[in-house]
C-alpha cells in the first residue's frame, strides 16, 4: 500500500484524506495547529490516522505523495523536507482531479472568483445540469469526487491551489483579472503570482477553452509570452478585435461562441458595476460554449441574487442607501466598488492594510466620495493619505463607531459604503465578520429611524 501524507485538516485535507483512503492508500493526516472539531469527528469516523500541533517528521517522510493545503506555504519546513526528499507534493485539486472524468470549470483571477464561480453554478443548475461546487467554496472536489460525484463540477481555484497542480485538465478555464496580491507568498515578484495564475492553462488542448478579460495589461502580456492549445475566448467593454463577449452602442451585451450567438440588454443583468458585467461575460461565455439553452443562461444571469458581502445592499435608512462590500480587502476591489457608485459616498475604509497604495482610488475618491470614517486599530496611513483629500474624515475604532459616524454624515440620497481595501484581522475574526456585524448595525440603526 502507498502511503498518502496529508498537511492540513481542513475542508480540502479531509476530503483528499477520505478519497485517498477509498482509493486504496494508506492515509495519514497531519496538521502543525489544530484541527477543527467537526473534521476530527469525521477522521476517526472514517478510520484516518491523523495528527494536530506538530508533524512527525519520520512519518512525513515516508510519504510516497503528500497532499498539502493551499493555506500551506511551500516555505514551510514540512513541505521543503518532503520536496527535498523528491516525494511529489500536489494539491487535493490535482489529486481529486485523477479520480474523475467529469468536465471542469476552473475560476480563477485577483478579484470577481466566488461571484462568477456561483454565477456559473446557478446558471448550470437552472439548466438543469448535474453540476457540484468546489474549490475555495462549498464541499471539497476530493469528497465530493469520493461519495457524491457530479457531472460537472464549478472550481474556484486560488493561486495557491494551483501551485500545486501539474497535470490536472480544465475543460473550461478562465482569468478573470490579474492585480498584486499575495505578494508576500510570491518573494514580492509580481511574476511569480502571474505564473502562478497561468497554471490553470496547463494541459488544455484545442477542444478546451480558455475565457480571459481582453483588456488585462497583465494578462495581455502574459499572452504574449506563452502559448497554449485551448481556443480563445476575450471579453471586454467594447467591442475589440477577437472579442467573444462584449456590450455594444446600444447597451446590448453580445456574446460570439462558434454556432452560439447570445444578446440580452445589459441593464437585464442582475449585477451591477463594471466589474460585475465582466463576471456576467465570463459566465455567459461559459454557457455558451456549454450549449446551454439561452434562455436558460438570460434567465440565470438576471434572477442570480448575488454573494453575500460582496456590494449586497442591506437597506435604505432615511433615503442612506447602505452597501456591505466587506470582502474588497484589496484596493483594486474598492475600485470596482466606488466605479459602481453614485455621487455621494461615505466610505469606511481600514484594516489590516497588506501594504496598500491607495493612489489607485484617488481620482474616484475625489469624484465621488464625500466623506471617509477610518475604521481600523491604527488609521494613521490613512489619515495622512487621505486626510486633505475629502472634506470630512473621521477617525473611529470599531464597527460601531463607524456606522454612527456614517448617520451622521450621510443625508438623504447618500449611500454608505463598506468597502474597506484592507483585511478584517485588526478588529474582526474574518470579512464575514466585518460585513455581518456592519449589517447588524444598519438593521439596529432601521429599527431606531
Ligand atoms: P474573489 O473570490 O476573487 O475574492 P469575490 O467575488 O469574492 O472575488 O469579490 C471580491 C471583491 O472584488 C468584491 O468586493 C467585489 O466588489 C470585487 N470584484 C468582484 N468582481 C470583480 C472583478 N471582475 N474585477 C474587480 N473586482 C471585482
Amino acid at each position: 500500500m502507498k502511503n498518502l501524507i496529508i498537511l492540513g485538516g481542513g475542508e480540502s485535507g479531509v476530503g483528499a484524506a477520505i478519497l485517498g483512503k477509498d482509493k486504496g492508500w494508506n492515509v495519514f493526516l497531519s496538521d502543525s495547529g489544530s484541527i477543527p472539531s467537526h473534521y476530527r469527528e469525521i477522521l476517526d469516523r472514517e478510520n484516518i490516522e491523523w495528527e494536530e500541533g506538530h508533524h512527525t517528521m519520520e512519518r512525513i517522510l515516508q510519504a510516497d505523495e503528500v497532499v498539502k493545503s493551499p493555506g500551506i506555504p511551500p516555505t514551510a519546513p514540512a513541505v521543503e523536507a518532503a520536496a527535498a526528499k523528491g516525494i511529489p507534493v500536489v494539491s487535493e485539486i490535482e489529486f481529486a482531479g485523477r479520480y474523475t472524468d467529469a468536465r471542469m470549470v476552473c475560476i480563477t483571477g485577483s478579484n470577481g472568483k466566488t461571484t462568477t464561480t456561483l454565477l456559473i453554478y446557478h446558471m448550470l443548475r437552472k439548466a438543469g445540469l448535474d453540476a457540484g461546487l468546489a474549490g475555495n467554496v462549498g464541499k471539497s472536489l476530493a469528497l465530493q469526487v469520493a461519495r457524491e460525484p457530479h457531472e460537472v463540477y464549478v472550481i474556484e481555484l486560488s493561486s495557491f491551489q494551483l501551485e500545486n497542480m501539474y497535470r490536472f485538465h480544465a475543460n473550461i478555464a478562465m482569468i478573470l483579472n490579474i492585480t498584486p496580491d499575495h505578494l508576500d507568498r510570491y518573494e514580492y515578484e509580481m511574476q511569480n503570482y502571474v505564473n502562478a495564475k497561468f497554471r490553470i492553462l496547463n494541459n488544455l488542448t484545442p477542444r478546451d477553452a480558455f475565457i480571459y478579460w481582453q483588456d488585462d495589461p497583465v494578462i495581455k502580456a502574459q499572452m504574449e509570452r506563452i502559448s497554449t492549445d485551448a481556443s480563445l475566448y476575450p471579453f471586454a467593454e467594447k467591442k475589440e478585435e477577437g472579442s467573444a463577449a462584449w456590450v455594444d452602442e446600444q447597451g446590448i451585451l453580445c456574446v460570439d461562441a462558434p454556432g452560439e450567438k447570445l444578446r440580452m440588454p445589459r441593464a437585464d443583468l442582475s449585477l451591477n458595476g463594471l466589474h460585475n458585467l465582466y463576471n456576467s461575460m465570463a459566465a455567459a461565455l461559459t454557457g455558451c460554449i456549454m450549449d446551454i439553452r439561452k434562455e436558460d443562461i438570460r434567465e440565470a444571469l438576471s434572477d442570480f441574487e448575488g454573494v453575500e458581502h460582496r456590494l449586497e445592499n442591506c437597506g435604505t435608512i432615511r433615503g442612506v442607501r447602505y452597501i456591505n462590500d466587506s470582502k474588497a480587502t484589496n484596493v483594486n476591489s474598492t475600485w470596482y466598488a466606488l466605479e459602481s457608485m453614485p455621487k455621494g459616498v461615505v466610505l469606511i475604509l481600514g484594516g489590516k492594510d497588506k501594504g496598500n497604495d491607495y493612489s489607485e482610488i484617488l481620482p474616484l475618491v475625489r469624484e465621488k466620495v464625500k466623506a471617509i470614517v477610518c475604521m481600523g486599530k491604527d488609521n494613521s496611513k490613512l489619515v495622512d493619505f487621505f486626510g486633505s483629500e475629502v472634506p470630512v474624515l473621521r477617525d473611529t475604532h470599531s464597527l460601531e463607531e463607524a456606522v454612527a459616524a456614517c448617520a451622521e454624515i450621510a443625508a438623504e440620497g447618500d449611500t454608505v459604503l463598506l468597502s474597506p481595501c484592507c483585511a478584517s484581522f485588526d478588529l474582526f475574526k474574518s470579512y464575514e465578520d466585518r460585513g455581518r456585524r456592519f449589517k447588524e448595525a444598519v438593521r439596529k440603526l432601521a429599527g431606531e429611524a
